[in-house]
């Protein structure tokens, strides 16, 4: 089985390499990952300049180095490697819960693979302060969840959260009851406003969803789909009797109310 490795922090993560070793068991590995952290570039792909790569050895595997995002590096590396049969991303440093799959560039990475009808995995994990991660146990968790998802073979597109001291694992739903974005306003050393996009802690406790599952500290596994459709509003507006022409031929002229009468009565 060809794995591709990529991620949004930059090939230099040591994310990417823990996540690399694990995959390693499961196949043959190749990482292909932006040169510079792409971290919140969501699903965005590079269209007005060139991409190139330049190859790296990252822990013994055999990687290479993008000028480009997440979704580039799938895109350039499906298509260098020829066939590849799974992606795996991550492993972020910071969790990617609930609306925050808007905006995260771990998640695209996947979504990008599964566009392209390959499956995607997507891996993300807690960070606390300046304080690196400790792979090991988050590894024994990747390897279990892979065990778990390779035998899925419908689920095209996966997001996994692993909280720091895992005791488990769960399935889970996205928690879309609220959003984690804020600007922050503050002054740049000359007095002028500045404005800063971060996040706030949100506290969604609904059971079964990911940020439950994470803050609970279980291993949050989300399967996603691409189709965006909200089914419940399309039947709605397909039952609506006001629907627009479906064409943009001149409609005929309505007969007013007197001459549909008149019809209805025959000639006076
Ligand atoms: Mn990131």
């Amino acid at each position: 089985m060809r794995i591709l490795i990529s991620n949004d922090d930059g090939i230099y993560s040591p994310g990417i390499v823990a996540l690399a070793k694990v995959a390693s068991r499961f196949g043959q590995v190749r990482i292909v990952a932006p040169d510079v952290e792409q971290s919140s570039m969501s699903h965005a792909i590079t269209s007005s300049r060139p991409i190139r790569y330049k190859r790296v050895t990252i822990d013994n595997f055999e990687a290479y180095r993008v000028n480009g995002t997440p979704a580039d590096c799938v895109a350039l590396g499906t298509h260098h490697w020829g066939h590849v049969d799974l992606v795996l991303s991550g492993i972020n440093l910071g969790p990617n819960l609930g609306n925050a799959c808007w905006h995260s560039g771990t998640l695209a990475a996947a979504k990008q693979a599964a566009l392209l009808g390959i499956r995607g995995i997507a891996f993300s994990t807690a960070v606390s302060e300046g304080k690196e991660p400790d792979f090991a146990p988050l590894q024994a968790y990747v390897a279990k969840v892979l065990d778990l998802l390779l035998e899925q073979k419908t689920m095209c597109l996966v997001n996994v959260n692993l909280p720091e001291k895992p005791k488990g694992i769960r399935w889970t739903r996205q928690a879309v009851g609220q959003y984690d974005g804020k600007v922050v306003p503050s002054k740049d050393p000359m007095g002028r406003p500045i404005f800063w996009f971060t996040v706030k802690p949100l506290d969604d406790e609904v059971e079964g969803t990911d940020r439950w599952a994470f803050t609970n500290n279980w291993v949050s596994v989300t399967p996603l789909r691409l189709d965006l459709t909200a089914e419940k509003d399309l039947t709605r507006a397909l039952s609506l009797r006001h629907t627009p022409a479906l064409s943009t031929k001149r409609e005929p002229i309505r007969r007013t109310r007197k001459k549909r009468q008149q019809r209805r009565l025959g000639p006076e």
